[in-house]
């Protein structure tokens, strides 16, 4: 499978304005890491494609890209640069782990609501990969949590987030007052994701990141454990 091949099945219309946005792509993620973007240079790292795939693995790898590469576009169209998501996981890790799930949920709203394109590889990732997402099978149920909080951000409803992310994360979705929880779909900027995390993590007492990061990232497609 080459660079070329993922190139020519993205979205035309995302990539237009991608291009609006000086975005660039570069396949230099040799392994273990998820593709990210670094906001100040727009350049979206992406891991090397696999050379040799079987046909089912194919076209499960170019879904696995499309999604990525549109997620991390979204980043750049809707996240503010000057909030820095990655140092604040390091500094202050709850409130940074916080952040980053709501303000995924919330670019991925964003995105789908306007691109057709976008929508339908995000609805086909969910069918058809999200087994392969490990934040879903955690049993750190801190780290599930975050997945509510972002699926709520992205306006799923508050039944389906906990079926996705399962029943254990309602007593922390339930802390939350009922004015965080209408805010979470309705955020309007990166900001605003910021202020909530903060209280969030006030709420759940998380100055931490709770043990064990779950996001070592395991190949398209794997399962878990
Ligand atoms: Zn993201």
């Amino acid at each position: 499978m080459t660079e070329r091949e993922v190139l020519s099945n993205l979205d035309l219309e995302v990539l237009k304005a991608a291009a609006k946005k000086n975005v660039r792509l570069t396949f230099d993620i040799i392994h273990g890491r998820a593709a990210f973007i670094d906001l100040r240079s727009r350049l979206i790292h992406l891991p090397q494609p696999p050379k040799r795939v079987t046909r089912k693995r194919r076209s499960s790898a170019l879904l696995y890209y499309q999604n990525a590469i549109q997620h991390e576009i979204a980043h750049a169209l809707y996240t503010t640069p000057s909030i820095d998501i990655g140092t604040l996981m390091r500094t202050k890790p709850g409130i940074g782990n916080i952040l980053q799930a709501i303000e995924d949920g919330r670019i991925n709203r964003l995105m789908t609501a306007r691109f057709h394109g976008a929508r339908l590889t995000k609805r086909r990732f969910e069918r058809e990969l999200w087994h392969g997402v490990e934040l879903t099978k955690t049993r750190y149920v801190f780290w599930r949590a975050f997945g509510v909080l972002s699926a709520l951000a992205e306006g799923y409803t508050l039944r389906r987030a906990v079926s996705i992310y399962k029943a254990d994360t309602l007593p922390l979705i339930r802390l939350l007052p009922a004015k965080i929880l209408h805010k979470l779909p309705k955020l309007r900027s990166t900001s605003e994701a910021l202020v909530l995390a903060r209280a969030i993590a006030a709420i759940w007492n998380l100055h931490e990141a709770p043990s064990r990061s779950p996001s070592r990232k395991r190949p398209v497609g794997s399962t878990q454990q």
